[in-house]
């Protein structure tokens, strides 16, 4: 029986932006997803940590997604003091949605090619599919061959079509061809702290919020 999966958008969203918004728009519609929950990070295990509250990257996720009905908010992981790992939140939804639902935990080419490093991984694939966005004419299948080899027989025996997604709860990886925008939360917030125009890279709401909020004023 098939079953429309539903995806999972985690990221540190310090600040979201439209190259956030695009590839989850791409993947609703090419992988034929019921909804994405968005879930900013509260605080980040694997990275330094955000600039912004986990309360201010929220509302800026909330005010970015108010617009498409098939986004949904998930703040989770905003009120946690405690290093919250993708593999706990998963198990998390997995307590409430059961054990039949289809989740596809999303991320872009870059992100999956370091996912060796998340804590518990290969407990990921017990709980989730996972879809890579990659740049047109840059697969995975290309760059995966230097990465990490336990990463690389995951890939080659989970790859799968869309269609596979909706059948199983988990466990399988699948890649899409999504133009990547060459707009990352770095850049952004790099110049609001030089006083230079954000303008056409996120929504304007979002600018809006920084703006009033004094947010990323130093680097
Ligand atoms: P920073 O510049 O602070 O490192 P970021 O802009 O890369 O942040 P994250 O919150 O770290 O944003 O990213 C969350 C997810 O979105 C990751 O899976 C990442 O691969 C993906 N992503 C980020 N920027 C883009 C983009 N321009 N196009 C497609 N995917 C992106």
């Amino acid at each position: 029986m098939a079953i429309t999966p539903i995806g999972i958008l985690g990221g540190t969203f310090d600040p979201i932006h439209f190259g956030h918004l695009r590839l989850a728009e791409e993947m609703l519609e090419l992988a034929e997803l019921k909804l994405i929950r968005f879930i900013p990070a509260g605080t980040p295990p694997n990275r330094d940590m955000p600039k912004a509250s986990a309360k201010h990257r929220s509302a800026m996720v909330r005010l970015a997604i108010a617009e498409q009905p098939a986004f949904v908010m998930d703040e989770r992981e905003v009120d946690r003091t405690t290093p919250c790992y993708t593999v706990d939140t998963l198990r998390e939804l997995r307590m409430e949605l059961g054990t039949v639902q289809p989740l596809c935990l999303l991320m872009g080419g870059d992100a999956f090619l370091q996912l060796h490093t998340w804590h518990e991984w290969e407990q990921l694939f017990e709980l989730a599919h996972i879809v890579v966005g990659s740049r047109p004419g840059f697969t995975l299948e290309e760059r995966i061959q230097s990465a990490n080899g336990k990463l690389r027989n995951q890939f080659m025996q989970r790859l799968c079509t869309v269609q596979a997604l909706s059948q199983q709860a988990c466990g399988g990886i699948v890649e899409l061809a999504i133009p990547k925008l060459e707009i990352s939360a770095t850049l952004i917030r790099n110049r609001v702290a030089e006083g230079r125009s954000i303008r056409y890279l996120l929504p304007k709401v979002v600018a809006e919020y920084i703006q009033q909020h004094h947010l990323y004023l130093t680097c």
